[in-house]
């Protein structure tokens, strides 16, 4: 039988054991939330237009990276008033979540169209992240067993006053290839006509600070191409173009407005960064290193990267592990792993 929930694989128990999981899962998968509903908006045609041209490049790259993406059904999604993550999580996560045993996602819709499908397609990434689920003795119950890279294991034996601990191996390799899918998902739905009006002038503005960092001669042009690689968002930006517009018809006056604008913008903190800045760049260097002790095997970030994509979502990792230990040695693996990885009491 080919189920609809994304979980291709059951971890312990009997056989009968794993089928009523698997019903199980299936119906985690078509309930619906009260933790979500509660703060539901109605989806609008427009934001049915977002979510499924989101879906449809989400499913592409994931397809490229060796996954086979499943479907979404538009109901796991709910579409949240703004703030009422924070009251979910108790001011853990704002803007997105995801439930990964239930599959739902929940997305806040603000003014930004372009943030509300970044959003999601965060989100969506990690749902399509290879899936099994453990039937575990402690806790007692059905778990994540594997979301893409990470790997879940439970203990008691760190832990005091009765609580479990649990370890997420790999969690922060995980979070930064999603994050950089995301990256990569940004750059297709820019095109789309949806978001363009929006994209192009958070481009312009950008540009503007660009090329006025790159005329005064800056020594540090790195720092420069970062920046505009990393800024993701300003608050509403096509009526901060127009207003730069309408300072001056000289495009150097332009550059110089722009760039005092942005430091404004840093103050009032109305503008956001490509996210999970910290995870990827410990990727960054370790792909890089990768790269540098493979005597010659592979000649770029990227070539590295797909390898880490390609386990995350075809959930075979065994390809990875081989590749990373020829390379760094035996046991680096599990050590990296380790390394990446979080643990937290539940
Ligand atoms: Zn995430």
């Amino acid at each position: 039988m080919e189920w609809k929930t994304h979980y291709e694989r059951i971890v312990g128990g009997t056989e009968e054991e794993k089928d009523m999981a698997f019903n199980k899962l299936q119906d985690l998968f078509d309930e619906r939330i009260k933790e979500f509903s509660k703060y539901e908006l109605k989806k609008t045609p427009e934001d049915l237009e977002i979510l499924k041209k989101s879906e449809t490049i989400v499913n592409n790259i994931v397809a490229r990276y060796g996954g086979r993406p499943k479907a979404l059904p538009i109901d796991n999604i709910y579409i949240l008033k703004p703030g009422s993550i924070l009251t979910i999580t108790g001011g853990r996560f704002s803007g997105g979540i995801h439930r990964p045993i239930r599959l739902k996602i929940g997305v806040e819709k603000g003014e930004s169209k372009l943030l509300f499908a970044s959003t999601f397609g965060h989100e969506l990434f990690h749902l399509k992240s290879y899936k099994s689920a453990r039937i575990d003795k402690l806790p007692v119950g059905l778990h994540v067993y594997r979301s893409g890279l990470s790997m879940y294991k439970y203990d008691r034996k760190n832990s005091n006053e009765g609580k479990i601990e649990e370890k997420e191996y790999f969690a922060m390799l995980e979070e930064a290839i999603i994050s950089e899918c995301t990256i990569k998902f940004i750059e297709e739905i820019s095109k789309d006509p949806i978001l363009k009006e929006e994209a192009e002038a958070i481009r312009k503005f950008k540009d503007w600070i660009v090329a006025y960092y790159l005329r005064i001669g800056t020594s540090r042009e790195e720092k420069v191409r970062e920046f505009e690689r990393e800024l993701k968002y300003i608050t509403d930006p096509q009526s901060k173009v127009e207003k730069v517009l309408a300072f001056s018809t000289d495009e150097e006056k332009r550059q110089e407005y722009a760039t005092k604008m942005l430091n404004e913008l840093f103050k009032e903190r109305e503008l956001e960064e490509m996210e999970r800045y910290k995870e990827r760049k410990n990727l960054y260097e370790l792909l890089d290193k990768l790269v540098v002790s493979s005597n010659g095997k592979f000649k770029s970030r990227d070539e590295v990267f797909k390898e880490f994509a390609e386990a995350n979502f075809s959930g075979n990792y065994l390809h990875l592990a081989r590749i990373i230990e020829s390379i760094l040695g035996k046991g680096s693996f599990r050590k990296l792993a380790e390394e990446f990885s979080e643990t937290r009491k539940i």
